[in-house]
């Protein structure tokens, strides 16, 4: 079952009197359990694309569905809802709160439903363990490194159990070495969490963690195929 599926989507900018199509004709969809890349150089629509696939923007022309709803008849509660229940966000620069411990950091997506403070803490703690921060959770995110951090906010995404991660440019705020540690933790989850997985990134070092590539160009898809996987290492 596809999870997003964008149908000739067009997003259109208005800079003084000439329109600028920062997605142009964009369709592809993602089916519900790949883990997938969408690879362009800067400037080619991905920031756009991901918030179009995260509900915090809408198409100019063509059609984007979430879960088979078109977008466009969804009302903002009903975006917000849906953003809340199924997505979870994992961005470069990590966005972990610093006054808040890295327990309270991964609680917080919980605290805005309707979970116990007492399962929230359980879960937190469960997901931490998975992503191997369980020692750190009575720290603060200044007292870990760039990829200590990111493990923690991929577990804040994970928590509340979505459908889809969304995770742009997860390691473009750290070194190969420890990018490399954050794509393997992203395979781990994908594999153990029952979850999709969408990267976005302009480093084909990263898309090649993935199972599938969408490159993009201009603001539309330009190239879509499987990727065969190296072993770790080569
Ligand atoms: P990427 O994330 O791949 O770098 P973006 O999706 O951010 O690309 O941008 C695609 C194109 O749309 C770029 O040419 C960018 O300058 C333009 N663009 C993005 N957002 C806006 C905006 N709010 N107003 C005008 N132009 C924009
Ligand atoms: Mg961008």
């Amino acid at each position: 079952m596809s999870i997003v599926e964008l149908d000739g989507v067009s997003k259109i900018y208005h800079v003084g009197d000439t329109p600028l199509y920062a997605l142009n004709n964009m369709s592809f969809s993602v089916d519900e359990g790949e883990f997938s890349a969408i690879m362009g150089a800067s400037g080619s629509g991905k920031t756009t694309t991901m918030n179009m696939i995260g509900l915090l923007d809408k198409p100019s022309h063509g059609v984007c569905r979430f879960l088979q709803e078109d977008v466009m008849t969804l009302t903002p509660d009903e975006l917000a809802y849906y953003r809340n229940q199924y997505i979870g966000f994992v961005f470069q620069s990590f966005l972990l709160l610093p006054k808040l411990t890295v327990l309270q950091n991964v609680s917080l997506p919980l605290m805005y439903r309707q979970v116990s403070a007492k399962e929230a803490e359980q879960r937190s703690r469960n997901i931490l363990d998975q992503v191997g921060m369980s020692e750190h959770m009575q720290h603060h995110p200044y007292e870990l490194s760039g990829g200590q951090q990111q493990r923690v906010a991929i577990a804040r995404a994970l928590v509340g159990r979505p459908k889809l991660i969304l995770a742009d440019e997860p390691t473009g705020a750290l070194d190969s070495m420890t990018g490399q540690v954050v794509m393997d933790l992203l395979r781990k989850m994908h594999r153990e969490q029952n979850v999709t997985i969408l990267v976005i990134t302009h480093d084909r070092s990263v898309a090649q963690y993935c199972d599938r590539i969408i490159q993009v160009r201009d603001g539309r898809v330009v190239d879509d195929k499987e990727n065969v996987r190296q072993t770790a290492g080569a």
